[in-house]
């Protein structure tokens, strides 16, 4: 085993999310933090396995400038230890990518090339690597794909029902927050191995969402399909929307692809709909209607997909919750799961209340798993730094 650090970064469209890990087996964690609202009021923030940290203002920082933060911050908080691997969180793999790969030119140009897929997450996903090569020319780089936990999916969850040519061409149903999934399975695998074999349904629910239909430890039904953009809502993104309104806004609004795509990422969802915030927790504390419907809204799609994915796996044995909406609010963990106990799911309401990891008590259990993509992708990294 290497003698140094792991460095794993996970650029989103507003924040960047980082941590830093002993090289282990299980990697031990140095440190992790992140830098959120890019471009107005940005702030990094840090902290240490003992609870320490730090916090600083960074302005009206932008992607590039808050990478080069962290990249400083890592070589700082490790003194002499040298960073021997970076992992990355790439949105998209396309069809090919379905394991974590090294990040070479050859993969580096087939990852550019998806951007088109993934227009808020893989260009910065990508510009992360590169910032990273620069700083850290030796360190093994790696990029571990959110889209590759379903690519097993079945063939009728995979597709749309398009001419064949576009299947072909790779316009199919990828799903994504495939490394929280990842995790989430394993540590259910931990907290309840009787039920790791059986029929598990995960709501990830931060500012982006989805669902996943787990079978047998395999996912084989998502929400999220060609892009990030379908299924539940989210905080700024639609959710599932009907085409034919899309040729209604180019038809009959004369809007162009990138003003749909603006409003279809970064005005719609939990913001459009209460004409307030993206924000869950603000929404939660707002006495206005708009904020309340938005929530039901939410909440209503979320049913409504636990329902198709009880379908699809022909009953369930357990379901999941997490993400910043699914480990924080019992408000919509409760609403969800009211009248559900035709799929044998009751709440305990003060366990709700409490964020305890079992929540249910009823047949069916219904569990809150803090996610962790980051540590995912450190593990792919120390098993590339023992490869051989
Ligand atoms: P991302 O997808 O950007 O990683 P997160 O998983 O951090 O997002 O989730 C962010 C969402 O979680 C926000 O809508 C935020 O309001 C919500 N959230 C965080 N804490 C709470 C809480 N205590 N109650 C309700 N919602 C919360």
């Amino acid at each position: 085993m290497r003698n140094g650090a792991i460095l794993v970064l996970n650029a989103g469209s507003s924040s960047i999310k980082f941590a830093l890990y002993n090289v282990e087996r299980e990697p031990s964690e140095r440190a992790r933090g992140f830098v959120e609202n890019l471009g107005s009021e940005a702030r990094l923030k840090f902290e240490l396995p003992n609870g320490e940290g730090e916090r600083h203002d960074l302005g009206p920082a932008d992607h590039s400038t808050a990478l080069e933060e962290i990249l400083n911050l890592a070589t700082r908080l490790l003194g002499r230890q040298p960073v021997v691997g970076v992992g990355h969180r790439i949105a998209h793999g396309g069809i090919d990518f379905a394991e974590p790969r090294r990040l070479d030119g050859d993969t580096i140009a087939k990852l550019r090339a998806l951007s088109p897929l993934a227009p808020l997450h893989q260009p910065h996903n990508l510009a992360a690597v590169d910032a990273a090569l620069g700083v850290f020319p030796e360190a093994i780089q790696i990029g571990c794909f959110d889209t590759a936990f379903h690519r097993g999916q079945p063939w009728v969850n995979d597709t749309f029902a398009l001419p064949r040519r576009y299947f072909e061409k790779g316009v199919r149903r990828y799903g994504f927050h495939g490394l929280s999934y990842e995790y989430v399975t394993g540590a259910l695998a931990t907290t309840a191995p009787e039920v790791t074999n059986g029929r598990v349904v995960i709501a990830h629910l931060g500012n982006g969402a989805s669902m996943c239909a787990i079978h047998e430890g395999r996912s084989i039904a998502s929400t999220m399909g060609f892009s990030a953009l379908d299924g539940l809502p989210m905080g700024t993104r639609c959710g599932q929307l009907d085409p034919g309104v899309l040729l209604y806004l180019m038809d009959q609004e004369q809007m162009t692809a990138g003003e749909i795509e603006h409003l279809l990422y970064l005005e719609s969802g939990l913001k459009g709909l209460s004409g307030l915030t993206h924000d869950m927790r603000t929404l939660e504390a707002s006495d206005k209607p708009e904020a309340r419907q938005a929530i039901d809204y939410f909440v209503f799609r979320i049913r409504r997909e636990l329902g198709a994915m009880c379908a699809v796996l022909g009953g369930l044995d357990t379901f999941v919750f997490c993400g910043g909406i699914g480990e924080n609010s019992a408000l919509v963990r409760g609403r969800v799961c009211e009248g559900m106990d035709w799929i044998g799911i009751s709440l305990d309401a003060v366990r709700n209340r409490e964020n305890k990891s079992l929540i249910s008590s009823g047949k069916t259990p219904v569990f809150v798993i803090n996610t962790d993509e980051e540590r995912v992708i450190a593990r792919y990294l120390t098993e590339f730094l023992e490869a051989p």
